[in-house]
């Protein structure tokens, strides 16, 4: 039982090969650079799928929030094409492939649905194209289509914020909270969907897995919080006060107003689907989640 997945160097991709293997598959990841352990995406471009594929999935991007990086038409078409092209190159592969695989899971994200302190977003809930990051998603997703005539199952996880010690946000606040310097962003009042990296990677390895798994699943946890609610846990976990406010001007100023907003403004999800379909959270509220967070151990 082998899976490819496009990206599997990544935070997330990491964590859902070792999830796949203790699962007893054989994982490929697929990268830009050639690797013991890999093909490229040239690979498939020119040879196409490899044969024994049970699965593909592909959770390969640009990171969007990478500090180093203005924000401008160059970097926005690059974390575009990151998301869009490769998808697309899976899917046309899978199309044309001899023996195609069972099923073709990809990730993509909340921003999907409006921002909005007031509405609640379930998988049916219509979203898309208000905005660049939205529009983002919703070709993201799309280019991921495979022919109506394929047997193939077709799973999306739109994922909320990821949070693991190895990556993501976590990495950049946990030393300000650990010294007690940390504190909501922005008002605070903004919905924080989020998700433990056990949960998104148990996510994406249940719709591997199981047959009856398809569609579009919500990748955020059950305890749905707010921004000033998630700081509050998380300082509180390490027995930290949580009074240092990070202004809106900040977050702005360092990535763009565009992309501050995926920060300063959230959406209330709720993964209707994803618990329906049986999967069972080993993080499902934000006090278990930040205990797990804010232990030292692995940090040193
Ligand atoms: P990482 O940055 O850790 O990893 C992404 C992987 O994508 C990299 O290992 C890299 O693989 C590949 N990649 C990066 N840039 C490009 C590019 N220009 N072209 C092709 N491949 C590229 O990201 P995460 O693991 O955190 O996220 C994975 C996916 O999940 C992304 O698409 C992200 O948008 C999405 N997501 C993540 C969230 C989060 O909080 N982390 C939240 C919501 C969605 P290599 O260098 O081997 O080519």
């Amino acid at each position: 039982m082998r899976v490819l997945i496009g990206g599997g160097t990544g935070f997330i991709g990491q964590h859902l090969c070792h999830l796949l293997q203790e699962n007893g598959y054989r994982v490929t990841v697929i990268s830009r650079t050639i690797r013991p352990d890999g093909i490229t995406w040239t690979d498939i471009h020119r040879h196409g799928l490899p044969k024994d594929c049970t699965s593909v999935v592909n959770v390969a991007g640009e990171n969007i929030l990478n500090v180093t990086k203005r924000w401008n038409d160059s970097f926005k078409e690059q974390v575009k094409s990151s998301r869009v092209e490769t998808n697309k190159l899976l899917a046309k592969a899978i199309s044309e492939a001899e023996n195609p695989p069972e099923s073709f899971v990809t990730i993509s994200g909340v921003a999907y649905y409006k921002p909005s302190e007031t509405e609640e977003y379930t998988e049916e809930s219509p979203g898309g194209g208000y905005d660049w990051l939205s529009t983002l998603t919703t070709e993201w997703e799309a280019a991921a289509t495979l022919p109506d005539s394929m047997n193939v199952r077709r799973v999306t996880v739109r994922s909320g914020v990821v949070l693991g010690k190895d990556g993501g946000m976590i990495q950049q606040i946990f030393f300000p909270f650990f010294l007690g310097f940390g504190g909501r962003m922005g008002t605070g009042k903004q919905w924080f969907p989020w998700i433990h990296i056990d949960d998104i990677a148990g996510i994406l390895a249940y719709a591997v897995k199981n047959k009856s798994v398809y569609g579009i699943l919500n990748g955020v946890a059950p305890g749905t919080a707010t921004n000033a609610q998630f700081a509050s846990a998380f300082a509180g976990a390490m027995w930290r006060p949580a009074i240092f406010p990070m202004p809106s001007l900040v977050f702005n100023t360092v990535f763009g107003k565009e992309r501050g907003k995926i920060i300063l403004e959230g959406q209330k999800v709720i993964p209707k689907r994803t618990l329906e379909c049986g999967y069972k959270y080993k993080y499902p509220d934000l006090k278990s989640a930040c205990h797990d967070l804010s232990s030292i151990i692995g940090w040193f």
